[in-house]
């Protein structure tokens, strides 16, 4: 852990890389807390805070079930709430909602491209805090779409690969691999 925090990491892994589509492992648990385990997951926020709300491990190169969560806002927005720094630990989802929304989601690892992808509006995940501490918590809306998110990297989904559309056909992510520098706009169903 300590070897892996000190790696010098200068950008996001990108699609494509095999990192980021393959399942990462789990954290031991006898890492979680202690000083290289906060440094990075110090460091993680520090990236994401220029960046976006969501950082997945494997997205700086570490193939570990571990992921943080952050939306601040500097002016309030309508239907959005801030999140504080969440550090999520070897992550499972063990309920999703029925209802389902749809929405666009931007991804650092595919950069300018966005995808409009339905998720469960709301979900029931277990994780373990920056502490260890088991953490039991029903999350809605778009911090719901933002662990779901989150939580596909570190299975080894990007950008909402392999998501199903309503006729039940199976969306494979080689259809948007190729437009990954080009912005563009890709409606899953
Ligand atoms: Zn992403």
């Amino acid at each position: 852990m300590s070897k892996i925090a000190k790696k010098k990491v200068r950008k996001f892994t990108q699609w494509g890389d095999p990192i980021l589509h393959k399942p990462t492992k789990l954290v031991p648990r006898n890492k979680i807390g202690k000083p290289a385990f906060k440094k990075l997951t110090k460091r993680m926020l520090r990236y994401l805070r220029d960046e976006g709300v969501g950082l997945a491990a494997n997205q700086i190169g570490l193939p570990m079930k571990l992921a943080v969560i952050e939306l601040k806002l500097d002016k309030p927005v309508k239907g959005l709430k801030e999140i504080p720094p969440t550090i999520i630990t070897n992550p499972r989802i063990i309920n999703y909602s029925k209802n389902k929304i749809g929405g666009w989601e931007g991804c650092l690892s595919c950069n300018r491209v966005f995808f409009w992808i339905n998720r469960s509006a709301s979900i029931k995940v277990v994780y373990l805090n920056e502490n260890g501490k088991k953490i039991t918590r029903v999350v809605h809306d778009w911090e719901a779409r933002i662990f779901q998110h989150e939580i596909d990297h570190l299975n080894g989904k990007v950008c909402g690969e392999q998501v199903v559309t309503k006729n039940g056909k199976v969306v494979s992510g080689a259809i948007i691999s190729a437009d990954c520098k080009k912005p563009s706009r890709v409606k899953l169903q």
